[in-house]
C-alpha cells in the first residue's frame, strides 16, 4: 500500500490536490472534513454532535476520530492505499493513525505539506466564504483555525520529520504546478 498524508494549515488546498493525487495513483481519498459536512447535512447524532465545534472552527475531540477513520478506511476492501486529507491534526491523532495503519498490516508511505503564508490563506478562505458560505469562513473563525493549525497541527512536521517521511511544496501557485511538484516527491519515494 501507499499512504499519504496531504498535510498543511486550512485552505492550503489540501483538497483539490488530494483529490488529483487519489486518482492520478489510484488511492482512495478520505477528507474529514468532507464527512464531518456530510454528516451534518444529513443531521445524523455525530452531525449533530460537531456542528457547533466545527462553526466555531474548534477541533473534534480526538476520541471521535478514529473510529470514523477506521469505517471510512473499512468501506473499502484492498484498496491500493490512502490519502488522508485534514487528518491527522494533533499528536494523539498522528499516533492513533499508525495504529490503524499496523491494524491494515500497513505504514505511513510519506507526508507533504503545502507551504503558504497566514495573509494568502485569509483571502483565501475569505473567498471561498463568498463562494460557498461555508459557516467556518468567517474572519473570526478563520483566526482561530489557524492558531489551533499553529499549537496543535504544525508541530506533527517534526514527528513525521524524525521518521523521515517528510516533504514541504511551495502552496502558492497554480493548481498544476503545485501538483507536478507533489507528484515527483511521490515518484521518488514510491
Ligand atoms: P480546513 O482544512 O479548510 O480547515 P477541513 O474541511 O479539513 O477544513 O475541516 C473542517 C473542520 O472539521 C475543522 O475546522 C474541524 O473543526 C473539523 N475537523 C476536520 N478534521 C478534523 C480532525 N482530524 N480533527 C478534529 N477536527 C477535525
Amino acid at each position: 500500500m501507499f499512504n499519504f498524508i496531504m498535510f498543511g494549515p486550512p485552505g492550503s488546498g489540501k483538497g483539490t490536490q488530494s483529490i488529483k493525487i487519489a486518482e492520478k495513483y489510484g488511492l482512495v481519498h478520505i477528507s474529514t472534513g468532507d464527512i464531518f459536512r456530510s454528516e451534518i447535512r444529513n443531521k445524523t447524532v455525530l452531525g449533530l454532535k460537531v456542528q457547533s465545534i466545527i462553526e466555531k472552527g474548534e477541533l473534534v475531540p480526538d476520541e471521535l476520530l478514529v473510529d470514523i477513520l477506521r469505517s471510512a478506511m473499512h468501506r473499502y476492501p484492498n484498496p491500493d492505499g490512502f490519502v488522508f486529507d485534514g487528518f491527522p491534526r494533533t499528536l494523539r491523532q498522528a499516533n492513533d493513525l499508525d495504529q490503524l495503519m499496523q491494524e491494515e498490516g500497513s505504514a505511513m508511505s510519506l507526508v507533504v505539506a503545502l507551504e503558504v503564508h497566514d495573509q494568502e490563506i485569509i483571502g483565501r478562505l475569505l473567498k471561498r466564504a463568498e463562494l460557498e458560505g461555508r459557516k467556518d469562513d468567517t474572519e473570526d473563525v478563520i483566526r482561530n483555525r489557524l492558531d489551533i493549525y499553529l499549537g496543535q497541527t504544525k508541530p506533527l512536521i517534526e514527528f513525521y520529520i524524525e521518521q523521515d517521511k517528510f516533504a514541504a511544496v511551495d502552496g502558492v501557485g497554480s493548481v498544476d504546478e503545485i501538483f507536478n511538484s507533489i507528484c515527483e516527491i511521490i515518484d521518488q519515494k514510491k
